[in-house]
């Protein structure tokens, strides 16, 4: 019989948005599948590997002829036990096909978030108010992963108030805007998780430096980690 609750008591880092799908002591990662790359895959997840499939906007096709089909793909990848979320979906204004054709895509992922109740990890560049105004029409409820955030201090308060979760890869910890508004606010770090995404740099050194520069104990960043993990995709107990 399935146990009830996971062992997160055995977890010391989560790496909440990565490519790679090597496994890492004490560390639970949230891998990114591209839904086209699925079919070459197999997914297993254990107490330390979950996954996201998604279609990346950098990924879509110049024309919508295989919308449907591509989103019915995308439902049926989700309706996998293996998969907690949708991820990496999204807007992008410099890379990618036509604004439009994102849209689409985007508000179909939106859609499906909402029926199958599961959490999006989000790609965005440049298009915030589309995103949030997006996100308000088809699906206000659902829990909304930004990942890699490294925007404007303003974006980021905006995307805070809205109940929206973002992810500092290893950039935005070295950004003295950001780190002095989480120092003055510590509340916040409730929305804030970590993330390696495709970079070569360990989950733990992110911890570790996140927790100097937000002059905090790390047990006390992992503790509010874990916790952010399990709001964030509360079914992750039935995978
Ligand atoms: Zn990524």
């Amino acid at each position: 019989m399935k146990s009830s609750t996971r062992e997160l008591s055995k977890i010391e880092f989560i790496d909440f948005h990565t490519h790679k799908q090597i496994a890492l002591p004490k560390t639970l990662s949230v891998i990114s599948i591209e839904l086209a790359d699925l079919k070459n895959l197999v997914l297993k997840n254990s107490d330390y590997r979950f996954f996201s499939v998604g279609l990346h906007p950098w990924r879509l096709p110049a024309n919508t002829n295989n919308l449907e089909k591509d989103l019915e793909t995308l439902r049926q990848a989700l309706q996998t036990s293996e998969v907690i979320a949708i991820g990496e979906v999204g807007l992008d204004r410099l890379l990618g096909p036509d604004m439009e054709i994102q849209k689409l895509y985007f508000t179909g992922a939106l859609k499906l978030a909402k029926e199958l109740n599961k959490t999006l990890i989000v790609h965005c560049v440049r298009c915030y108010p589309e995103l949030l105004s997006m996100k308000k029409q088809f699906a206000p409820d659902v829990n909304m992963l930004v990942h890699a955030y490294n925007g404007k201090i303003e974006i980021l308060k905006q995307l805070l108030k809205q109940d929206c979760y973002v992810s500092f890869a290893a950039a935005a910890p070295r950004r003295d805007d950001i780190c002095g508004y989480i120092r003055q606010k510590p509340d916040c770090l409730q929305h804030v998780c970590l993330e390696t995404d495709d970079s070569d740099v360990n989950i733990k050194d992110i911890f570790k430096h996140a927790s100097q520069v937000f002059e905090m104990d790390i047990s006390e960043l992992k503790r509010i980690m874990k916790t952010n993990f399990i709001s964030l995709f509360q079914d992750f107990n039935n995978v």
